[in-house]
């Protein structure tokens, strides 16, 4: 570990220390903390994940550090204050911002996102902002509560991927403590790599909008790359997130979600069944060319058996003719 490196990780640690003391402890905190009370936080889970709150006056954070005998360059490198136009004083790029910080597998604080907490992003937008990429944060590779969840992650064989993660911290409160999130970046290889380490089973928990199924068939392409764990998808309905669905509905209904998630090949199959109108014979035709393909994918020799067994079945094919297109797909394949 540099010289550097440790200035910066004890930079972060006073920073999320004060941000979270000052939710908790002060006037100019209490709006901050009714927001997190209001969206059903816990004090507990508040504290857990050392919530906190950037002062919109941006000296009296400044002032903290001093007396903590950073020099400004430090603060600066940090990612957490740049110089203002004037270049008179150093701004907390986060103040007026509900904070969240961000710890490494270690658990020592790389980084932060902070939310603003009015709907109305027009003036200060974005809605979330995170810390830029120091040496000590890499955006793409860092899990969300990676450092918490690794026990449970190991102990219930299973891992919960979610895009946000307020979901994490909500899924954690409701005792799915198995559960990371990225960073507002779309899925990468190096985060599989450290999950699958961890658990056989992978769980993509995605939002279920338009995007979420996007993302979902993006994670399950990069799955391949590792044939010794099973990936699921995880399907919420009505558009929510897992945060929206647990408030909304409870831990046991979110319980019988992950129980119905979806394999690869029958998210695949599902969203199939939705590009096609099966009324239409000439559609159900494509949709059952489209469908051989896929089974011609399934890497399991026994699984595309009972796929295959199940499409001969219900739509009352010829076997040696599905077994003829089947060949040929895969010669296609190949
Ligand atoms: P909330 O419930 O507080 O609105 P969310 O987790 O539902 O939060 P989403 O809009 O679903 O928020 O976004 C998921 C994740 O994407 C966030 O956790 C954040 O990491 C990232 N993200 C969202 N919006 C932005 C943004 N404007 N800039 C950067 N990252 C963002
Ligand atoms: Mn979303
Ligand atoms: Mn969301
Ligand atoms: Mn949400």
């Amino acid at each position: 570990q540099s010289k550097g490196e440790q200035i910066l990780y004890s930079i972060h640690e006073k920073v999320s220390e004060f941000y979270h003391y000052y939710l908790n402890n002060t006037v100019n905190g209490e709006a901050a903390l009714q927001y997190l009370l209001k969206r059903n936080l816990t004090q507990q889970t508040i504290d857990d994940f050392a919530i906190g709150f950037a002062p919109d006056n941006s000296q009296i954070l400044w002032q903290f550090l001093k007396k903590e005998h950073f020099t400004d360059d430090e603060l600066i490198n940090s990612g957490i204050f740049y110089l203002s136009e004037n270049s008179q004083q150093l701004i907390d790029r986060f103040h007026g911002r509900l904070m969240f910080p961000l710890r490494n597998m270690q658990g020592k604080v790389v980084g932060f996102s902070g939310r603003l907490m009015s709907e109305d992003t027009s003036k200060r937008s974005p809605k979330y902002l995170n810390s830029p990429e120091t040496i000590i944060f890499q955006k793409n590779q860092l899990l969300f509560n990676l450092d918490r969840a690794r026990l449970p992650i190991r102990q219930s064989n299973q891992v919960l991927i979610c895009e946000g993660f307020m979901d994490v911290i909500a899924l954690t409160q409701a005792n799915f403590e198995n559960t990371v999130a990225t960073m507002g970046t779309s899925l990468t290889e190096s985060h599989l790599k450290q999950v699958t380490k961890l658990a056989k089973e992978v769980v993509f928990v995605f939002d279920g909008d338009d995007a979420g199924q996007k993302a979902i068939a993006r994670a399950f392409e990069l799955s391949v790359a590792f044939p010794n764990n099973t990936f699921k998808s995880l399907i919420i309905p009505q558009k929510m997130d897992p945060d929206e669905w647990i408030q909304q509905h409870g831990s046991e209904s979110f319980q019988k979600l992950i129980v119905q998630a979806l394999s690869p090949f029958e998210f695949q199959m599902n969203y199939l069944k939705k590009s096609y109108d099966l009324s239409n014979q000439q559609e159900l035709a494509w949709y059952i060319e489209a469908l051989i393909k896929l089974i011609a994918n399934i890497q399991s020799p026994i699984e595309q058996q009972l796929r295959l067994n199940n499409l001969i079945q219900e739509f009352n094919l010829s076997e040696s003719l599905v077994k003829e297109q089947l060949a040929q797909a895969n010669y296609i394949n190949k």
